[in-house]
C-alpha cells in the first residue's frame, strides 16, 4: 500500500477527541450540516448504500446513517476507527467501519455503492487521483460521488493554514500542507477520465461573525463537488 502518508494517519490517531464539539475537529462539526445538505440536494439517503472514504471518527458517517443510509466507513487510522466504532455503538447505529485502503476495497467491491463520499481526505494523501479513481470504481452506474477538499490558492493558504491553524486556533497546527491542496480543475480532470460528470461545484465560506460555514459561489478555499457516474463508460 503506497498511497498513504503514515505521518498523516498518526496525526489523526493522536487526536482522539473526534466527538468533542470544542476540540480538534470543531471545524468538521461546524462544516457537517452544510456538507450533508449538499448531498441531500441530489439524493434521498434513506436505504441507500453509502461508503465514506477517510471517515475519521464518523462525524459525517453518523449523520448519513441517521438519515437512513446503509453505511460503510473506511479509514487507515486504527485508533481513529476505534473512536468511530465506539461512538456508533453508543448511538446504536449499525455502521460497517473497516481498516482498509480505498484502492484495495474498490477492487473487491466494484460498482457496489449508490453514493460514495470522500470529504477532507484528498489533501492528506500522496496521490489524490488514485482515491478519486477508487471512488469511481466503487460507485454504481448512475450513482453519486461527493468530494471535498481545499483549493491550492494564496487565499486558501491564508485562510486554512494561517487563519484556521495559527490565528483562530480552529485546527491543530500542522493539520494541512499547502502543497497537497488540489485545484478544482485538477480534480475534475481525473473525474472526467473516470467517467464522472460534474453536477455541481460549490464553495464553502466561513462567517467570522456567526462562526458557521455556508455554501458559497466562491471556490477559492474549501470546495465541494457533486459528480454522477455515467451509465455507459
Ligand atoms: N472524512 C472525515 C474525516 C476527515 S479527516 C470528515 O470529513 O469528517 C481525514 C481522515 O483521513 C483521517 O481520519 C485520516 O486517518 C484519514 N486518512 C488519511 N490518509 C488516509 C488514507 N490514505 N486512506 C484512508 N484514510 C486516510
Amino acid at each position: 500500500m503506497t498511497n498513504v502518508n503514515t505521518l498523516e494517519i498518526a496525526k489523526f490517531n493522536a487526536h482522539a477527541d473526534w466527538w468533542d464539539l470544542e476540540g480538534s475537529y470543531r471545524p468538521l462539526h461546524l462544516l457537517n450540516p452544510v456538507r450533508l445538505a449538499f448531498i441531500e440536494q441530489f439524493v434521498a439517503l434513506k436505504n441507500q448504500k453509502v461508503i465514506d472514504i477517510g471517515c475519521g471518527g464518523g462525524i459525517l458517517t453518523e449523520s448519513l446513517a441517521h438519515a437512513g443510509a446503509i453505511c460503510t466507513g473506511l479509514d487507515l487510522g486504527s485508533d481513529t476507527l476505534c473512536v468511530a466504532k465506539a461512538h456508533a455503538l453508543d448511538q446504536q447505529l449499525n455502521i460497517d467501519y473497516q481498516l482498509i485502503a480505498a484502492e484495495t476495497f474498490a477492487k473487491m467491491h466494484p460498482a457496489s455503492y449508490d453514493i460514495v463520499v470522500c470529504y477532507e481526505l484528498l489533501e492528506h494523501v500522496p496521490d489524490p487521483a488514485a482515491i478519486i479513481t477508487a471512488c469511481a470504481q466503487l460507485v454504481k452506474p448512475g450513482g453519486w460521488v461527493f468530494l471535498s477538499t481545499l483549493n491550492r490558492t494564496a487565499k486558501a493558504y491564508l485562510h486554512a493554514i494561517i487563519g484556521a491553524e495559527y490565528v483562530l486556533n480552529l485546527l491543530p497546527k500542522g493539520t494541512h500542507d499547502y502543497r497537497a491542496f488540489l485545484k478544482p480543475s485538477e480534480l475534475l480532470r481525473v473525474a472526467r477520465h473516470e467517467h464522472l460528470s460534474l453536477k455541481k461545484l460549490a464553495g464553502i465560506a466561513y462567517s467570522l461573525t456567526q462562526k458557521t460555514f455556508h455554501l458559497s459561489a466562491t471556490v477559492d478555499v474549501n470546495y465541494l463537488v457533486a459528480l454522477q457516474k455515467n451509465y455507459a463508460s
